[in-house]
């Protein structure tokens, strides 16, 4: 490991180390901390790969990779910034012309703006590129239409980021656009989804005629699929796949509590998440050489959730040997465990794009 890199790592655990917080299994979607998201920013920890011009701090997508590692491992409370920085800022710097970079990018490194993904639909999950989502031109911009569901923390985030049809076109890929949305707006109107562990985390978006300015378009009109897959190298190919049961996985190695046996499947796991961490920094690299490891991210995706799964299944005989601390991480992990096949594109589909070699 490189000197700056292990830097990287020190900084955040010592800011980690002195927060008052529980650590949290999933806390990258449930660890929800407007001012733990303020002093990363303020330390040098958010948007560390992008542009200093912007609000970043030039670095690649290793470094990024350290710190939201050892975030994930501390199960720290990163939900108010991780989609923002994981994905919109990236994808603005990626397609977004220079004024709506400089509108969004520096607010988001201070995480003073939160994104929420409109992405999926009643009718559109896997299949993305069918949503119904419609975008139409009027004079002074566009007005949206549409029904966005399971989404994650529009409750709490000051804009949303939606996937909208501009046109009809023979191919479903083409005519999709990407807008950006002010959740304030009037004609949006956010419903909870409690989820089944009693939680306000999805929510219902319904889009009523909503204006959007022309220059909250990302990229190019028409243009939303080809972009969209570049977003989601960013949204698959990152640690938060298979780290987000960590906090157990630890918790569970360091109490004692484990015979022989235990200590074996401990080992196997353990392989098994090394291998993990070498295809993120496999992933990061190709990022960082401008590729769109999309098989890459989807590899690691679908064998991050088969990790996460087996993590809990290794947890669940040695847990009522454990005190409450052990017992309170094994209870979000079993909560989130099903949900790491589904969101960001269900297990299947991510088969589906490694057998076909791309989206
Ligand atoms: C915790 C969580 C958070 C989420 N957050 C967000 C969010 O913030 N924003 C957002 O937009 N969405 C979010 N989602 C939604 C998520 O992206 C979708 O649930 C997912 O893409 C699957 O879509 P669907 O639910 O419509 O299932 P469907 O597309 O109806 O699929 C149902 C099942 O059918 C099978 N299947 C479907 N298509 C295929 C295929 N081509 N090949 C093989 N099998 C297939 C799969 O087993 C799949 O699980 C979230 C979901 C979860 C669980």
């Amino acid at each position: 490991m490189k000197t700056a890199e292990r830097e990287l790592r020190t900084r955040v655990q010592e800011l980690c180390a002195g927060w008052d917080y529980t650590p949290a299994c999933d806390s990258w979607m449930s660890g929800y901390d407007p001012a733990f998201s303020k002093e990363l920013s303020r330390r040098g920890l958010l948007a560390v790969t992008w542009p200093e011009e912007l609000g970043g701090h030039g670095g690649t997508n290793l470094d990024r990779l350290a710190v939201t590692e050892e975030l994930l491992r501390a199960g720290a409370p990163v939900a108010a910034h991780w989609i923002g920085e994981r994905q919109i800022g990236p994808s603005l710097i990626r397609h977004g012309g220079p004024e709506l970079q400089r509108e969004f990018c520096p607010s988001l490194a201070r995480a003073e703006c939160s994104f929420a993904l409109g992405m999926s639909e009643p009718e559109s999950g896997s299949d993305l590129a069918s949503v119904r989502t419609t975008a139409r031109r009027d004079s002074s911009g566009w007005r949206l239409n549409g029904r966005k569901v399971w989404t994650s923390g529009a409750h709490v985030a000051t804009h949303l980021y939606v996937l909208a049809r501009s046109s009809k076109e023979d191919d479903k890929h083409d005519g999709l656009t990407e807008f950006i949305v002010d959740l304030s707006s009037p004609g949006v109107t956010v419903t909870p989804i409690v989820g089944m562990d009693g939680e306000h985390h999805f929510n219902e978006v319904l889009l009523d005629d909503v204006a959007v300015p022309e220059r909250w378009v990302i990229g190019t009109v028409g243009d939303g699929w080809r972009q969209i897959v570049n977003q989601l190298s960013f949204e698959r190919g990152g640690p938060e796949r298979f780290l987000s049961m960590y906090p157990l996985l630890a918790a569970i190695s360091e109490s004692g509590v484990l015979d022989e046996h235990g200590r074996i499947a401990l080992a196997a796991l353990a392989a098994r998440l090394a291998v993990l961490r070498r295809w993120a920094r496999d992933t990061a690299r190709a990022m960082d050489a401008g590729d769109s490891p999309v098989v890459a991210a989807a590899s690691s995706k679908y064998a991050g959730h088969r990790f996460e799964r087996d993590v809990v299944a290794f947890a669940r005989p040695w847990v009522p040997h454990c005190d409450e601390n052990v017992r309170a991480l094994y209870r979000q992990a079993v909560f989130a465990a099903p949900k790491s096949g589904i969101r960001g594109g269900a297990a299947p589909v991510m088969l589906s794009i490694i057998a076909k070699g791309s989206r």
